[in-house]
């Protein structure tokens, strides 16, 4: 069955960096060099740090979500995220998998050296770096390092169409 398009309903879209290189984002912000014109009239870019300073955390459709989960607080950020969107996708290896943030995960006693364990010791770090699943209901995942852009593209897609949007 087909559903109507909706007039003036835009993606309601957060983007969101944890612990990570944000290699993604700069490849996000790439992709608005080229899509911009497109999306706009399309996507409500409601809360995108790197790209603006007035951002909203409320009722969004889909959040976008690159890199690993490393402490208590991004674990109490990342559920807030949650809270408020639809559908969680997660963007790249390190959310996806954890790796490579989560290298340190595989250290020996031997390996934690004093610079190591001084930051350990003095920030609230989790002992060990989760990948997003591991902290929230993921929907979707673009793998990659960084993220494969056409897996993106049609992630988006996916959600402009679910959404009745195009
Ligand atoms: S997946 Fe790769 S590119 Fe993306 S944040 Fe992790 S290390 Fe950086």
């Amino acid at each position: 069955m087909e559903t109507a398009h909706i007039e003036n309903k835009k993606l309601a879209i957060g983007w969101f960096s944890f612990t990570c290189s944000e290699d993604s984002t700069i490849l996000f912000t790439e992709l608005l060099n080229k899509h911009f014109d497109e999306w706009k009239k399309l996507i409500d870019f409601r809360h995108i740090k790197s790209l603006k300073t007035k951002n909203e955390l409320k009722d969004l459709d889909v959040a976008f979500v690159e890199g690993a989960i490393s402490s208590p607080d991004q674990e109490k950020e990342v559920k807030e995220i949650r809270e408020n969107t639809k559908y969680v996708v997660a963007i790249g290896q390190c959310a996806c998998t954890g790796m490579p943030s989560a290298s340190r995960n595989a250290f020996g006693d031997e390996e934690m050296d004093d610079r190591i364990k001084w930051y350990m010791d003095n920030f609230n770090y989790h002992q060990k770096v989760k990948k997003l699943e591991d902290v929230i209901k993921v929907d979707d995942k673009v793998e990659g390092c960084p993220m494969n852009v056409p897996k993106f593209m049609s992630v988006m897609e996916k959600y402009l169409k679910l959404f009745n949007i195009v």
